[in-house]
């Protein structure tokens, strides 16, 4: 009996995708963002080298670097720690690929997601959104709170994804990581 695969296990060449499809992981490259899958869909890629500013600006990934602390082997919060918080809310939707002991590819980390790059640039700009009113709701700060709170309500998610993505031209293959 074969042994059980386990997706991001080092010695597994392939990553099996949410909908059942394998991938090799020296396809992906550093600059791919979406990957068009034999199931008929695209799936979202990302890796630990692309930094947060793919999702939202610099500046508010410097808001959440004061904000959040971080536990862990990477020295501040990042891409690992936003996928970390994907993957915790939609474990069936992604997968994660461990290549630190890789050369051949430039990345440490992988994910890949059922959903496609835009609908994760979504999710984790809801996401986020949901860890800075955590953040802000221990504020001692009843007018800061209250602010953002207001914010918040203004906020379109979908909106902002649509601009920022239109901005930063993200379909373009001369996009990179700032
Ligand atoms: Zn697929």
């Amino acid at each position: 009996m074969a042994a059980p695969r386990v997706p991001g296990s080092g010695d597994e060449r392939r990553l099996e995708l949410p909908c059942g499809e394998t991938l090799d992981p020296h396809e992906i490259d550093l600059g791919m963002r979406e990957y068009t899958c034999a199931c008929g869909t695209r799936h979202a890629v990302v890796t630990d080298v692309h930094p947060p500013s793919r999702f939202f600006p610099e500046s508010l990934v410097a808001v959440l670097r004061e904000t959040i602390d971080t536990d862990d082997e990477f020295e501040e919060f990042g891409t690992p720690h936003l996928m970390g918080v994907v993957l915790e809310e939609f474990p069936d939707r992604v997968v994660a690929f461990d290549a630190s002991d890789d050369g051949a590819v430039g990345y440490t980390l992988v994910w890949v997601t059922d959903f496609d790059a835009r609908r994760l640039h979504e999710i984790v700009v809801e996401l986020v959104v949901e860890l800075m009113e955590h953040a802000i709701s221990h504020a001692d700060d009843d007018d800061a709170v209250s602010e953002f709170e207001t914010q918040m309500l203004e906020f379109d998610v979908s909106e902002f994804v649509e601009q920022y993505r239109r901005q930063r031209d993200f379909e373009s293959e001369h996009d990179r990581p700032v």
